[in-house]
């Protein structure tokens, strides 16, 4: 498909200037800026049938927004849409592993994928292209279960191929382990996995877990994505040992923190230190507002914390911060539709970023950062690489944020992948109008 899209903005590049691109067989093969609109040959329309017909046309984006496809880099696909089958009453982190943990020995193949299927497709409606999904590992049930939900999740890498990038990253178990459960893990490292996941700091020996995950990760060249410090205790600071180790092992860039719940609650003098080794160690992180702001903070009374990272500080070091999905309607997280601008939004509530200059910030957060993280090798918009991108029916970053609009076109491998419009109709004075919703 040749096409010519006139009059987007593309706010991750520059916010006031109008885009025209131009793809051919599914690279942008032009991408020329202008300060004002030019003219177009015919509006652009979001129906499905009409995209997917047109050849060689000038679309008029009319000015509305153009993001990269959406990069969400720490989802849990495998536990998505169990709320109802896992409860989690207290609303912890702990009732919520224990339940799903026993939830999870009756599930089937069929059901673990067909949840799969239905965030990750969800997800890429909304225009994300990739996702990086962590899936559990516990070797302390039945084997058929152990293995169950990177079995589904390789499969549906497979299956979604042609739309979406799907890496699978296991969460190896807590330690300490038996001979067993490194015959397990030995195991499951020799398939297809993208790289190693775990939340040692969960373990009864943190350090000793985490020895043992950068061995596992180094003999097999895997990357690193690890859930760090989900606590609202100030004294867990393992992001320090991982730093460590990361240097140790010149594993500079191939490791990634997630939460760090912790570092919010550290006094300033100690958060600024652990900031500081992060940047020296190269690490990435990510931040996860929607399970931690339901998660976090059970045990407070009175002024409640957040448990949301210190965001603006890390970006402001020159740590690369995305944020990301994490859970969708399961016991860690009861809500939410795996939509990464719902989540730019809700970071923009919980990091205090909602500025003129932090718009742009946000948007890259769930674009260009989490690209970088997840070792993408085409980053952005930019001549010579992949199309890959979704348009928003906003015709400003600042709408976008207000409505989060529904209506969507996500664009890639050569051709439009999914539409979705949405439209309201008023009645006003005895005649009908058409709204954009
Ligand atoms: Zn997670």
């Amino acid at each position: 498909m040749n096409m010519k899209i006139v009059n987007v903005k593309i706010p991750t590049l520059d916010k006031e200037l109008f885009y025209t691109i131009s793809i051919k067989d599914g690279s942008v093969v032009e991408l020329v800026p202008h300060p004002s609109k030019v003219k177009g040959e015919r509006a652009f329309s979001y129906l499905q049938e009409e995209l997917m017909t047109t050849n060689d046309i000038v679309w008029d984006g009319e000015g509305r927004i153009l993001l990269p496809g959406m990069v969400d880099a720490h989802m849990h696909l495998d536990k998505s849409h169990t709320l109802f089958v896992a409860e989690n009453k207290s609303g912890t982190l702990l009732e919520a592993i224990e339940s799903y943990t026993k939830a999870s020995e009756s599930f089937t193949d069929e059901q673990v994928k067909e949840r799969m299927r239905k965030t990750a497709l969800g997800a890429l409606a909304h225009g994300t292209t990739t996702i990086r999904t962590h899936i559990d590992f516990n070797t302390r049930v039945q084997e058929e279960t152990t293995f169950r939900g990177i079995r589904m999740a390789l499969e549906l890498k497979r299956e979604l191929a042609s739309v979406m990038t799907i890496q699978v990253y296991p969460m190896l178990p807590y330690y300490p382990y038996t001979d067993l459960d490194r015959t397990k893990i030995e195991k499951m490292l020799k398939m297809d996995i993208d790289g190693v996941g775990g939340a040692p700091h969960i373990s009864e020996k943190p350090l000793e877990c985490i020895d043992e995950i950068f061995s596992y990760a180094k003999q097999h060249n895997l990357p690193l994505d690890l859930h760090t410090d989900e606590s609202d205790d100030p004294a867990v600071d393992t992001v320090l040992y991982i730093a460590e180790k990361t240097k140790q092992f010149h594993y500079q860039g191939k490791v990634v923190v997630d939460h760090l719940c912790s570092l919010a609650a550290m006094e300033e003098q100690k958060a600024k230190m652990v900031i500081e080794e992060m940047k020296k160690a190269h690490l990435g992180a990510i931040t996860l507002p929607a399970a931690n702001l339901y998660l976090q903070g059970r045990g407070d009374t009175g002024i409640i914390r957040r448990g949301i990272t210190r965001v603006r500080e890390l970006l402001e070091a020159g740590v690369p911060i995305a944020t990301a999905s994490d859970n969708v309607c399961d016991p860690f997280h009861p809500f939410g539709r795996g939509d990464l601008l719902q989540i730019a939004q809700l970071t923009g509530y919980t990091a205090h970023l909602g500025g003129k200059e932090d718009i742009p910030t946000l948007l890259k957060m769930i674009t260009d950062i989490p690209a970088k993280l997840t070792g993408k090798q085409e980053k952005g918009i930019a001549t010579g690489q992949q199309a890959d991108f979704v348009i928003i029916d906003a015709t400003s970053v600042e709408r976008l944020f207000a409505e989060l609009p529904q209506t969507r076109a996500v664009f890639g491998g050569g051709r439009w992948l999914v539409s979705t419009t949405t439209s309201r109709h008023y009645e006003v004075n005895g005649s009908i109008q058409l709204g954009r919703g």
